[in-house]
Formats: structure tokens, sequence, C-alpha cells
């Protein structure tokens, strides 16, 4: 089914995918493999979409948040190596398997019960280790004291029957932020997690296939860590820092049209709570998105979205279905007229700003209602929308 209206939707532009994965390819060099970070729908961009021009263009890994996002990817015909970064539950080690999924392992319980599981059914799980070197989530603890014990834990576990460790990651906690202090903090990280590998190696008697740390942040400004593969997501959607100066193109258009124009005299209350009003007469235009859109409603009154003639900064309390913007100026703007709420002409790192987070969460805050377009060329290849009609 599809979306008959022109409300609000999102165009997702492939070729900038396409162009951004032949960039990032070109700064890491043919022997750097590519993982592409597609978890979460490819952060609000499609994930099957997204994927299938990685697949297409010869990416070596996809990773995922978990067994739900992996399954939709496989059964899109998606068929290269997909990484589940998450937890998996160990009943699903028949599924992982079935499907050619590799699973993260993060810690020595886990290793246990999937091992148990594999060699119950009689099969192998590809695995990858996740070391913890300072993000303090997921992952075998290896700082400081840990070491020791951490090496150990991991030895052990690649041992285990059932398992087939093809390889070892770590995730940097301050990659993509400045200065110094973040600088030391990543390369410690990165020392630490070369020390691990190298301790492992030496007491296994073999090395692992793709070892890999580099996420974004990384890859633009520690590209010398790449390892054997890189894990760029935000990059691959042309969005976050540094993404401009590597001349990597946002792929995603949030659009909406004007429904609604109305002049209200000087003195007009605009909207719930009152919170803007009027200081001129003022030519105001009513917009179909709202915060179940995916629109932050911390932003009411504080941005600007973009139309043809010019930036036009909404005003009032961003209502759940609607907000409202001042044409004042910008004349020209009619009934029915596109405004992008961000994309190339409006970057989403400007909105992320304002917000006070970062472009990955307004990029998963689009909607499920938001209509998804497919671009190729300019022309629209595919629809999607993830309502259930
Ligand atoms: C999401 C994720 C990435 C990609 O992060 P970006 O900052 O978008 O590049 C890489 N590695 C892991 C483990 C992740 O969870």
């Amino acid at each position: 089914m599809e979306s008959t209206l022109k409300r609000t939707w999102a165009e997702v532009d492939l070729d900038a995918i396409a162009h951004n994965y032949d960039v990032l390819r070109r700064r890491m060099g043919q022997n750097v493999k590519f993982l592409g970070a597609v978890k979460a729908d490819a952060y609000g961009h499609g994930s099957v979409m997204v994927s299938r021009v990685l697949q297409e263009k010869g990416a070596d890994y996809l990773a995922v948040s978990s067994m739900d996002e992996a399954m939709e990817l496989r059964n899109n015909g998606i068929t290269m190596p997909i990484l589940i970064l998450g937890h998996t539950p160990k009943e699903q080690v028949g599924r992982l398997m079935e499907l050619h999924i590799t699973q993260a392992v993060t810690c020595q319980a886990k290793a246990v019960e999937y091992s148990a599981e594999a060699v119950r059914l009689g099969g192998t799980l590809k695995v990858h280790i996740k070391v913890d070197t300072g993000m303090s989530r997921l992952g075998y603890l290896c700082q400081g004291p840990h070491f020791d014990t951490g090496v150990d834990s991991i030895c052990r576990d690649c041992a285990l029957p059932g398992l087939e460790t093809e390889g070892i990651f770590t995730h940097f906690a301050v990659s993509d932020e400045p200065g110094e202090d973040c600088e030391r903090y990543t390369r410690a990280q990165y020392d630490l997690f070369c020390r691990v590998i190298r301790a492992v190696e030496q007491r296994l008697g073999h090395a692992f296939a793709i070892r890999h740390c580099a996420n974004s942040g990384a890859v633009v400004h520690y590209p010398e860590m790449a390892l054997d593969m890189v894990r760029p997501g935000i990059l691959l959607y042309g969005c976050g820092d540094g993404a401009a100066e590597l001349g990597l193109r946002p792929a995603m258009r949030l659009k909406t049209t004007v429904s609604t124009i109305k002049t209200y005299e000087s003195g007009t209350d605009i909207s719930y709570g009152r919170m803007f009003t009027t200081e001129r007469t003022t030519r105001m235009g009513v917009l179909p998105y709202g915060y179940a859109d995916g629109f932050f409603r911390s932003l009411s009154s504080r941005c600007t979205l973009m139309s043809a003639d010019g930036a036009v900064p909404q005003r009032g309390r961003i209502c759940m279905d609607m907000c409202m913007v001042d044409l004042t100026d910008a004349p020209h703007v009619q009934v029915g007229d596109e405004i992008q709420i961000f994309g190339p002409e409006n970057p989403v790192e400007n909105l992320a700003s304002i917000a006070g987070t970062i472009p990955y969460e307004l990029l998963c805050a689009v909607s499920k209602r938001v209509p998804r377009l497919y671009l190729r060329g300019g022309k629209v290849v595919e629809r999607e929308l993830l309502l259930r009609f």
C-alpha cells in the first residue's frame, strides 16, 4: 500500500548513499573492508533499500542491532554478511545459523550459552568478540586491572565448540568529539584494543580475520585506526561532523507542504500555550508536520525551515500533527508549496544543535507515518510506508 497524500514525506537519495560509500571507500583504501551500520532502519533512511545499494556496490558487511532487523534484511534479498551488535537470546541461535547471521559476543556468559546451543543443534555460529576498552557498555572488560582476566576469558571463549570467531571489535566513546582529552582517550582505547588482540592472538596461535573499531568519528579523525574493517553509520547518510568536509551528501530530504495560510493582526496568540504572539501583521502557514512525524516539541519557536523563498521561522508550540511557520517574509510561498524541514538546503545538524542533540536522533525520529520515497537519478524508484493498511 502507498500513501496518496502529499503531506510530509522523506526523499532518500540512493545516489547519495552510493556516492558516500564510494568516497569513504576511497578514503580507507581497498584493503580495508567496509561495514555499513544500517541499524534503526538505516538511521531512518530505510534499511532494505540502503542495504540493497551497499550490496550492489560490493560492501563487505552490514550491522544491525537485533534479530528482527537482521531478518527484515534477509527476507528482502540481502545475502551479504550481517553482524548483530546487540543481544540475541540463545533461543535464536538456530535461526542465526540458518540465516548466516554473525552475532556479537559480549561476555563469557553469552559465549557459553551460544556455544552450548550451537553444539546442541550441531552447527557453528559465527561470532565477533566485543572488547570493552572504555565505552563501558557491552564487551569483555579489559581496562587496567582487568586486562589479564579479560584476555583469559576471550581466549577461553574463542576455543569453545560450536563458535567460529571470525572477528574482534571495540567501540569508541569520543572519537567524534574535539579536544585533546578526547584524542588521548580514543588513542588509549585503540592502544588497549591492539594490546588485547596481540595477547589473544599470541595465546591462540592464530589471527582474527576481521579486527575493527572505526565508527564515523574515527573514519574522519583517525583513519589510521581502520585495521581490517571500518564501521561508519552517520557518514554513510552524509551527516555528522566531517561529512561536508569529506564531500559527502546528505541522503535524506524531509519535506512537507503548506496546507493553509492565514493572516493575523499584530497581538495574536499562536498555538497551544500561547507561547508566541505576533508582533506585526503576520502571514502564518500551517504545516502538516508535528511531533508525531518526528519533529521535536522542544524546538517550538526556536528553529527555521526552508522554503523556496528562503528560511521561514517556525512559530508557536509544535503540535502532534502540525506546526506553524511565519511566511510574512516569504511572500511567494503559497498553499501547496514544499517546505524542506531538513536536507541539503537546511542541514539536519543545525536543527540538532538547536535541539541540543545530535543529527542521529532527528533522523531516527522520522516516524513510520512519513512515507519514504527512494530516488535514483532524481526519479522516484520505490515508495514505502510503514503503516498497516
Ligand atoms: C552504531 C554503531 C556504529 C556506527 O556509528 P556512527 O557513529 O554512526 O558511525 C559503529 N559501531 C557500533 C558498535 C555501533 O553501534
